[in-house]
């Protein structure tokens, strides 16, 4: 077996090592057209701000590694340039000395990754403009960064971007972000980015969203980046963040089908149209493990499972992958946004139907010293309660529940199982009703009827004559402090006593700080005859989707 791999980063290197535990009489190639193979795009941005300190660190392993313990013949600086399908060859350009070869194959793995997308707008070939993809950005980004930059554009509001804008403040540089859309993380749900609005503000980032870069033009101190708004922002450094588009076209030129938005298509097996040549990675399109529509979804996760799932299957043993759940994850400051699993946009978008609940709990017990805070919001099956998806944010122990919903998804799991899930508790790490629990109780009250709730945004939207009665149950105080526009405070411990106050020509939508009190006061509610319902998430939720109010 001759097995040909383009590409030797995280699919490519992936496959390669697996490959070669398989068989060790197999001959195998691996083509990399820059000089360095399994290097951590991930950290690329720690290394920028210092974090991480020595470059070597970001070198996962080395052609040499692979050469020795792996037996790869690996060729660094090496670009394929063709695919001849026909006579099972590629075409090779050596790009130290020039030189064009061909080399045959049994088979091939394409592991091409995807590409950074610059815009076609005047400036972006200025040297002060870059993207960020691998060692050689990053090198240069870091030099201009240690030359003295005082002010830095970031195009885009993604993954990338935010972890840049961190680590340039880090740096004491002065950091704006761009974003077209009216929200950063745009796989998130909009609701769900305030807080990490509100993390980059207090952290001194300027965001300017729904704004795009028209012009980037040299000034006598470095570059102005010129937006649609008119606004005129000063940089010495401009770092385009604005999606990845996959590296299709060895596979285009050589008549592999791909998908609408360029992703190279391939079978469960990692097998495209032609049966000798299997691709992986971010240069593919993949099955939505939720929806089981066609996507692409470049994460590294999925790009090296599918480097082994291809090699398994390139050494006969008939593997199939999954889909992709989108399961990602964030760091922005001290705050953490995860998801997994569809968005409540991407439901709403394909007319699928959900509910959802919003729970607002402490990641472990609330008396123990250092209790963080998040939010986290599932979405579910409105008849039978299929997990469907979830995003939290907060500090501590987002990841290690956005993983376990996951993992419930990935099981097609309901809101049911997740009442019945027993995790690990001790004070320190959680909560006796683990805030997955607390989602389960809520969220398996909807789908068996025992607990009418509302979604804020219904309660707003519906004319004023038709809106239900907002009832406030908070305390005084925390009514004074904010509240629900029109309406009315009610204690919920005196709710009792004034059940007269309450009309009764009207549903009410009962509401609290997070939705624990506001269910309470239904259930008083419901048992007194009125047709009330719980605001989901409470006033907190409210917050997210209003900010400024
Ligand atoms: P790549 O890792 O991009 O590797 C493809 C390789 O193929 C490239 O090195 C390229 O030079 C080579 N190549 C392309 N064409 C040819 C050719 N014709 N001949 C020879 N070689 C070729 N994902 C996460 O899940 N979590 C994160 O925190 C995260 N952070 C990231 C941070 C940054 C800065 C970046 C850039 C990406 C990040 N990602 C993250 C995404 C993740 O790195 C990618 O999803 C993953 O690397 C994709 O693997 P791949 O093998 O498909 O492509």
């Amino acid at each position: 077996m001759k097995l040909l791999i383009v590409g030797g980063v995280a699919g490519g290197a992936s496959a390669a090592a697996r490959s070669r535990r398989l068989s060790e009489d197999a001959e195998i190639i691996l083509f990399e057209r820059g000089p360095d193979v399994s290097f951590a795009n991930c950290g690329l941005p720690y290394y920028i701000g210092g974090e991480i300190a020595e470059r070597k660190k970001l070198l996962v392993t080395t052609p040499e590694m692979l050469r020795t313990r792996f037996k790869l013949d690996v060729r660094i600086r090496s670009s394929v340039e063709s695919i001849n399908r026909t006579a099972r060859t590629i075409r090779v350009r050596d790009l130290a000395s020039g030189r064009e070869y061909e080399e045959t194959y049994d088979k091939l793995i394409i592991a091409t990754g995807a590409a950074p997308f610059l815009p076609s707008i005047p400036g972006v070939e200025l040297p002060g403009v870059f993207t960020l993809r691998n060692l050689q950005d990053t090198d240069r980004i870091k030099e201009l960064v240690e030359g003295g930059v005082k002010q830095v554009v970031l195009l885009g509001g993604g993954f990338i971007s935010l972890e840049l804008a961190e680590n340039f403040v880090r740096r004491g540089i002065s950091t704006t972000v761009v974003e077209k859309n009216d929200q950063i993380l745009t796989p998130f749900d909009k609701e769900m980015t305030t807080p990490i609005v509100q993390e980059l503000a207090s952290k001194g980032v300027t965001l300017l969203l729904g704004q795009t870069a028209e012009v980037i033009e040299p000034s006598t101190d470095g570059m102005t980046v010129c937006l649609n708004s008119g606004q005129r922002l000063p940089a010495q450094l401009v770092v385009f963040g604005v999606g990845v588009r996959p590296e299709n076209k060895l596979a285009v030129d050589a008549g592999l089908e791909v998908g609408p938005r360029g992703g190279i298509r391939v079978n469960e097996h990692l097998q495209t149209n032609d049966p000798n040549i299997f691709a992986v990675g971010d240069a593919i399109e993949v099955k939505d493990f939720a929806s089981g529509d066609l996507t692409q979804i470049p994460l590294a996760g999925p790009a090296n499972r599918q480097g082994r799932i291809a090699a398994d299957n390139v050494f006969g043993r008939s593997m199939k992958y999954r889909g992709t759940q989108g399961t990602a994850i964030v760091g922005v400051f001290d705050r953490t946004a995860a998801m997994t699993g569809a968005s409540e946009k991407v439901l709403r978008r394909t007319n699928r139907p959900f509910r959802k609940v919003y729970i607002h709990p402490m990641h472990h017990a609330g008396y123990y010293p250092g209790a963080e805070a998040m939010v986290l919001k599932l979405l579910f099956a409105p008849d039978t309660g299929k997990l469907l998806g979830a995003q939290a944010v907060g500090g501590a122990g987002v990841d290690k529940r956005i993983d376990v919903l996951a993992v419930a998804i990935q099981a097609g799991m309901t809101v049911f199982d997740l009442e019945e899930m027993e995790l690990c508790y001790a004070p320190q790490y959680g909560s006796a009703k683990d805030p997955i629990n607390m989602a389960g109780f809520v969220a398996a009250g909807l789908v068996r009827g025992e607990h009418p709730q509302i979604d804020v945004e219904v309660v707003l939207v519906a004319p004023a004559r038709e809106r239900p009665f907002l009832l406030d149950v908070r305390t005084p105080q925390e009514f004074a402090s904010g509240h629900i526009p029109g309406a009315v405070n009610i204690p919920v411990d005196e709710l009792r006593s004034r059940l007269s106050e309450v009309p009764r020509d009207r549903k009410i939508a009962a509401y609290c700080q997070v939705g624990q009190r506001g269910y309470l006061a239904t259930r008083i509610l419901l048992q007194s005859s009125y047709s009330a319902m719980n605001v989901g998430g409470g006033y907190k939720t409210y917050k997210l989707i209003h900010p400024s109010a």
